[in-house]
C-alpha cells in the first residue's frame, strides 16, 4: 500500500483552530476494523465548534485528535472477522457507534445507545486520507450516487430521520432554520406529499437555498410576525408539523406558536442552554405531541437516504455550495463560519 504516513485536518492543541498536518496511517486493524480510504469529507457545524474551541467542544475533545465524521471512502482492508463489507466497496458511514450491548441496542434503538461513541469526537475523525472504522457503522453506497452526495448523507439522515417521524401527506409543514439541514428537510417534506412548506429563516444565503430546495413560502421572523403569517396560509388554524432545525430559542416559540392544536413537533436544533418559555399555552394545552431527534435511525434512515439519492427523488445539489481541495479546509470553515455556505466538502 501507500506511504505510511497521511494528510490529516487535527485538533493539535486545546486551542481555536485546525491544523493539515501528516500522520501515521492507522492500519493496524481489530478483528470488527475497517480501514476505509477517504475519497470526500464535509464540514459539519460540530467541526466548527471544534474549531472554535467553544466551551462544548472543550468538555469533550482530547486533542491530540483528527476531525471530521461526515464522509464517504473506499474499504482497502479489513480486520479478520469482518463479514459485511470487503476490499474495494463504496462506503458511507454512521457517526454514532453504538455498544451493540446496551438495552438500547439489544432493543432496535441503536441511535440512542447508552454509551455512543461519535467519530471525530471520541475518537480520531475522518478528515484524513485514511480513517478506521468498525464495520457496524458502514453502508455500503451506491455507486451511482455521485460522491458529493454520498458524503453529505449523514447530514441527509438527519433532515429525513425528522421530517419522516409522522406522515406529511397533504399536511401544512413548518421548518425553522434552513440551515443546510433544515434546506435538505424542505425537499424530504416536499417529496412526502406536504400540502405547503413554510420556512422560517434571518438569513439570505439560507432564505435562497430554502427557495431552491422547493420551500413554498419564506418568511423571515425579524420582518414579518411568522404565526400571523402561517395562520393566514393556513385557513387560520396553523402548521400541523414543525420542524425545529434551528437551534435558536426564539424560532423554536415562535414555531410551537405557529401550529394548530394536536400538531406534532420534531425537534432536531440543539439549544446553547436551558429553555424557559410557556410550556403550557404553547404545548400542553395545545395538546402537541414532541419527538426529540438524536442522529439516523440504524439503517432505516440510510435505506431511505439511499433509495431517494439512487432513484433521483431528491436533487442535492443546491447544498453542496462549496467543494475544496483538503488543503484548503480553512477557507470552506470562513464560510461556514459567516452562515454563506450550503454543505462545504474537501476532496483528500
Ligand atoms: P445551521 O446552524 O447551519 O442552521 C441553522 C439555521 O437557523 C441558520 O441558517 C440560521 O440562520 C437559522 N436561524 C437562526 N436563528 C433563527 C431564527 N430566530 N429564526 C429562523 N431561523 C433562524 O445548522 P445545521 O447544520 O443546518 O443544523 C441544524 C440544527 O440541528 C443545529 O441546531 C444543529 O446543532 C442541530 N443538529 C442536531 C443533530 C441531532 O442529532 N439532534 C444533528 C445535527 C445537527
Ligand atoms: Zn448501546
Amino acid at each position: 500500500m501507500e506511504s505510511e504516513t497521511m494528510i490529516a485536518i487535527v485538533k493539535e492543541r486545546p486551542a481555536p483552530g485546525l491544523t493539515l498536518k501528516r500522520v501515521p496511517v492507522p492500519r493496524e486493524l481489530g478483528p470488527h476494523d475497517v480501514l476505509v480510504k477517504v475519497k470526500r469529507a464535509s464540514i459539519c457545524g460540530t467541526d466548527v465548534h471544534i474549531y472554535n474551541w467553544d466551551a462544548w467542544s472543550q468538555e469533550r475533545i482530547r486533542p491530540p485528535q483528527i476531525d471530521g465524521h461526515e464522509f464517504t471512502g473506499e474499504v482497502v482492508s479489513i480486520g479478520g472477522d469482518v463479514s459485511t463489507v470487503k476490499v474495494g466497496d463504496s462506503v458511507v458511514s454512521e457517526t454514532h457507534i453504538p455498544c451493540q450491548k446496551c438495552l438500547q441496542c439489544r432493543t432496535g434503538k441503536m441511535h440512542i445507545c447508552k454509551n455512543m461513541q461519535i467519530l471525530g469526537v471520541h475518537r480520531d475523525g475522518v478528515f484524513a486520507e485514511y480513517v478506521r472504522v468498525p464495520e457496524v457503522v458502514l453502508w455500503k453506497v451506491d455507486p451511482s450516487i455521485p460522491l458529493e452526495y454520498a458524503s453529505i448523507m449523514e447530514p441527509f439522515g438527519n433532515a429525513i430521520h425528522t421530517a419522516l417521524v409522522t406522515d406529511l401527506t397533504g399536511k401544512n409543514v413548518l421548518i425553522t432554520g434552513a440551515g443546510p439541514i433544515g434546506a435538505m428537510a424542505v425537499a424530504v417534506a416536499k417529496v412526502s406529499g406536504a400540502a405547503q412548506v413554510i420556512v422560517s429563516e434571518i438569513k439570505e444565503f439560507r432564505k435562497e437555498l430554502a427557495r431552491k430546495m422547493g420551500a413554498d413560502v419564506i418568511i423571515d421572523p425579524t420582518k414579518e410576525d411568522l404565526t400571523k403569517k402561517v395562520k393566514a396560509m393556513t385557513e387560520d388554524n396553523g402548521a400541523d408539523v414543525l420542524l425545529e432545525m434551528s437551534g435558536n430559542t426564539t424560532a423554536f416559540k415562535q414555531g410551537l406558536d405557529s401550529l394548530t392544536n394536536g400538531a406534532v413537533v420534531s425537534l432536531l436544533g440543539v439549544f446553547p442552554g436551558e429553555l424557559s418559555f410557556d410550556i403550557n399555552g404553547l404545548f400542553t394545552f395545545k395538546g402537541l405531541t414532541m419527538y426529540g431527534i438524536t442522529g439516523r435511525k440504524m439503517f432505516e434512515t440510510w435505506q431511505v437516504a439511499t433509495q431517494l439519492l439512487k432513484n433521483k427523488r431528491i436533487d442535492l445539489s443546491p447544498v453542496v455550495t462549496h467543494i475544496l481541495p483538503a488543503e484548503k479546509f480553512e477557507e470552506g470553515f470562513d464560510v461556514m463560519i459567516r452562515g454563506i455556505s450550503g454543505k462545504v466538502i474537501l476532496e483528500f
